[in-house]
């Protein structure tokens, strides 16, 4: 029979006493199913597991871990609807946006990885300027980790671990994961298809459970911990990680500004306003939450956007063309209730939605799509994360208003500039603090498996995707080499009156970095490298 209740009730000591943890489907408050809740010594047990498991899968070649995964990547494209439909019942989104958000991308970053991760961690020879010339080369070459945690969120189940499973595994490390605890059966599904593949046994550790297992995976002495949430528990990561000095990249919140100026495509913008402010129901970190319009074309601008809005369908995910779904859960709609109630009593005018959608089942976590003017930043939405189906909009006069604008906010993860000037467009860029800026586009950079995602200030540390987000992944091996170490080396002891001297010309000559300076120095560099083997041989008799 079906169990009404909402998420927010159940609550963390139900889960401690049961020691599981119940998933409920947001959009009719099923129940989806039961997993264990991990306890410090089960948690302490997988990373026991794989770390046993690294050593194996870290030899491999890329080539053998590669097969792996193209494997898993094809059980993925065989599965896509089944998979599709399981997201869309644990956090309430459409199915055929869970394909479009969560199974193209990985998909394609499957066979990325999987094709060029061996290029990309090429072991490199590093140019170390005057010191080639004494005989010396460096090489770096990019070791697995080892065991490195990722503790992931709801809002997008599927493409956030496994994207990062698939770049740690193919790095050669071992991969712990902590799925939220909303949506663990979508990382089971994960575990479940690499298993099938041919992963090796303890290679992906899976510990379902809530904020005590996370935290319990934060102690468990792994190598690295990629953590995407929100900025409270992204601080209590990064304080653990601290503690044992262990790296850590944070996925945090964002409050994305999207600007759009007098001569920008305005059809294109509001279509993407909409899309990127409504897809997932706004539960994206880089969703668009503020909207800045030049005053001049705000009307046309908005009277579209509604338009747009009123057009779209909301419905239980899983249901055909369903533009959007439920949200994930009903603690996150409440916030969205408190941002929009503080804003309109502020002054703040709803333009259209405004309230809990109607005529969907009952118990389900639907709220309107919702625009907004009026708005201002002394108002909670358009400072804090709302993570929820809500476009503020506010307009500006010119550019330096709408930088100053999109800048005032403690998050910096994406943003959007609509123009039709692409020099003007890259100019406002370059001044915008975020960690990715679109001209002409919103939202969907997370999904090129080659760029690198992450933020600045609040929204995180270090970075996700493309070669940057592998680097996080692999620990730099730098080996040097002296081919001339029968010579010795000038600056090594005693310090002479004559090392002293040539060590000022060192500092004038040599570290100029030119090669005509450093020539100069011969005469003296070979007298030192004389004294010193005078000074050895003295010291043999
Ligand atoms: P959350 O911080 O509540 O939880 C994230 C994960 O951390 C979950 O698995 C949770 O169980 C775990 N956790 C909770 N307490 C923990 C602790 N003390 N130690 C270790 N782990 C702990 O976040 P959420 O509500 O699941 O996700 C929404 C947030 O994620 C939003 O703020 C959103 O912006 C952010 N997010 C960021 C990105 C990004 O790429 N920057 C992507 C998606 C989501």
């Amino acid at each position: 029979m079906a169990t009404r209740i909402t998420q927010a009730e159940m609550s963390a000591t139900q889960a401690e006493a049961t020691r599981e943890v119940v998933s409920y489907d947001p959009a009719t408050g099923e129940e989806v199913g039961r997993v264990p809740l991990f306890a410090t010594e089960d948690v302490a047990r997988a990373v026991a597991r794989a770390r046993a498991a690294q050593k194996g899968w870290g030899a491999l070649g890329f080539r053998e871990r590669a097969r792996v995964l193209m494997r898993a990547r094809a059980f993925v494209l065989e599965e896509m609807d089944e998979i599709a439909r399981l997201i869309a019942r644990e956090s309430g989104k459409p199915a055929a946006e869970a394909i479009a958000m969560e199974i193209v991308p990985t998909l394609d970053l499957m066979q990325f990885f999987a094709r060029k991760t061996a290029r990309l961690l090429r072991p490199e020879r590093i140019d170390i300027g005057l010191y080639r010339f004494l005989g010396r080369t460096s090489t770096v070459e990019y070791r697995p980790l080892g065991v490195v945690a990722v503790i992931s969120p709801w809002n997008f189940p599927w493409a956030i671990p496994l994207g990062e499973v698939v770049m740690a595994l193919m790095a050669g490390n071992a991969v712990v994961l902590k799925p939220s605890e909303l949506t663990p059966f979508v990382a089971l599904k994960i575990g479940e298809v690499l298993a099938r593949a041919g992963l090796p046994a303890g290679a992906l550790e899976i510990v379902t459970g809530d904020g005590s297992t996370g935290a319990a995976l934060t102690e468990a002495g792994v190598d690295k911990i990629m953590f995407t949430g929100s900025v409270a528990t992204g601080r209590r990561v990064a304080e653990a990680a601290a503690r044992k000095l262990i790296p850590v990249v944070l996925e945090l919140g964002g409050k994305d500004p999207m600007i759009v100026f007098e001569d920008a495509d305005l059809e294109a913008a509001s279509s993407a306003a909409v899309w990127g402010a409504f897809a997932n129901s706004g539960q994206a970190c880089a969703s668009v939450e503020r909207c800045y319009v030049h005053e001049r074309v705000a009307d046309d601008f908005t009277a579209r956007v509604v338009e747009k809005v009123l057009a779209l369908r909301q419905a239980v995910g899983t249901e055909e063309g369903a533009d959007l779904g439920a949200m994930s859960s009903e603690r996150q709609l409440r916030t969205v209730e408190e941002h929009l109630r503080e804003a309109v009593a502020r002054g703040a005018c709803v333009l259209t939605g405004g309230g809990r959608a109607r005529g969907l089942p009952e118990g389900g976590a639907f709220h309107e799509p919702t625009v907004l003017t009026g708005v201002d930043h002394s108002m909670t939405i358009m400072r804090e994360e709302t993570f929820g189906p809500a476009l503020p909009v506010m307009t500006f006069r010119d550019e330096d208003e709408a930088v100053r604008l999109a800048n005032d906010s403690p998050f910096g993860l994406t943003a959007s500039v609509w123009t039709r000037d692409i020099r003007r467009g890259r100019r406002v860029a370059s001044e915008i603090e975020a960690g990715t800026v679109m001209v002409n586009e919103v939202l969907y950079t997370h999904g090129i498996a080659q760029t690198p995602w992450g933020g600045v200030k609040q929204s995180g540390l270090g970075r996700t995707h493309g070669r940057l987000g592998l680097l996080e992944l692999v620990a730099p091996h730098h080996v040097h080499v002296n081919r001339l170490a029968f010579l010795g080396d000038v600056w090594w002891f005693n310090y002479t009156p004559g090392a002293a001297s040539l060590f000022h010309s060192l500092a004038r000559r040599f570290a100029t970095g030119s090669l005509l300076q450093a020539l100069l120095l011969s005469p003296q560099m070979l007298r030192r490298l004389r004294e010193r083997k005078g000074q050895s041989s003295g010291r043999k008799k």
